[in-house]
């Protein structure tokens, strides 16, 4: 069985950092957010992590010519791979009884493309498990039916205020051309992360989740990367000795092709703190706005608990 770790949750929750992390671990290869390679990397020209271009990154030119031949460069292929994603990973399609035969169908051809992609990267790369931080839930459930595959999906939440509060930041997108990265009004950013947040909680048994809270990870990072690798057998007992307490010494160069511009600043030591900014710099309108909007999934997070404690 081929492993993988994906990391699902909304946007800005701190998935790139994690990401990183776990690709120091021996035989372990990031492909950051490997769902966006198509759009962000193939047709709009994003960075690689490793400072090329994505479509002149050597690993990911072996990886795609590996997968596809030359068909990755004809622009046409690219923008129906784009296509199919969109509806094979919508909300709508995570309700396979209602979906219909033409999105069944789009699933299907996606689901393969994907694969052979999957399958290159374990080929060319050697690794014994890929981490990707694609989040959206709608792939988390393409990824699980995925044959010969062991996905190991980690829900990752954290709190709805510092999401919100990175989402009103001007972020550089060291990726393309120091472009901003897209920002959000608080309201939009929280009813996001309330509904994927939801879903993801909602659909945890048959996804097999794991829950991982990003301040938990950040009070401390050894502990939960010990629990996110548990069930990954090739990796499960892994040094985590390039972590000493909240100090990461980072060794290992990665090609992600996506995620947060951190991924670009790689140091030998990087600190892991959690980010409260919010509390001082989102006004009160704001924090008001968040705590009405997020709350439901609060209260489903505690309901749903004493449910399960209960079977
Ligand atoms: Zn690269």
């Amino acid at each position: 069985m081929k492993e993988l770790i994906l990391i699902s949750g909304s946007g800005r929750s701190g998935s790139t950092i994690i990401d990183l992390l776990v690709a120091q671990i021996d035989g372990v290869f990031s492909v950051g957010e490997i769902m966006y390679i198509w759009d962000r990397g193939l047709r709009d020209g994003w960075k690689c992590s490793c400072g090329e271009l994505v479509s002149e990154c050597n690993v990911w030119r072996e990886i795609l010519f590996d997968a596809y031949g030359d068909k990755y460069l004809d622009r046409s292929f690219v923008d129906k791979v784009i296509q199919l994603r969109s509806r094979a990973t919508s909300v709508r399609s995570l309700f396979g009884g209602i979906v219909s035969s033409e999105v069944k169908k789009c699933r299907k051809e996606y689901r393969e493309i994907m694969q052979r992609l999957y399958s290159s990267v374990y080929k060319i790369t050697r690794c014994k498990v890929i981490i990707d931080s694609s989040k959206e839930p709608g792939n988390a459930f393409l990824l699980k039916s995925f044959s010969d595959f062991n996905v190991h999906v980690v829900h990752l939440v954290r709190s709805p205020f510092g999401v919100a509060y990175s989402w009103t930041k001007d972020v550089k997108n060291k990726a393309l051309e120091e472009k901003s990265l897209p920002t959000e009004g608080v309201f939009f950013s929280s009813l996001e992360w309330l509904v994927v947040n939801s879903i993801l909680l909602a659909k945890s048994k048959r996804l097999s989740s794991k829950l991982v809270e990003y301040e938990s990870f950040a009070h401390n990072p050894k502990k939960s990367i010990q629990y996110l690798i548990s069930s990954v057998d090739p990796i499960r007992c892994s040094s985590l000795q390039f972590i000493q307490k909240n100090d990461v010494s980072i060794k290992t160069k990665i090609h992600s092709v996506s995620g947060n511009p951190c991924r670009f600043e790689v140091k030998n030591t990087i600190t892991i703190k959690a980010d409260d900014k919010w509390k001082r710099e989102l006004p009160l309108t704001s924090k008001l706005i968040v705590g009405i909007t997020s709350f439901p999934f609060l209260l489903f997070k505690s309901v749903f608990k004493k449910i399960n404690e209960r079977i």
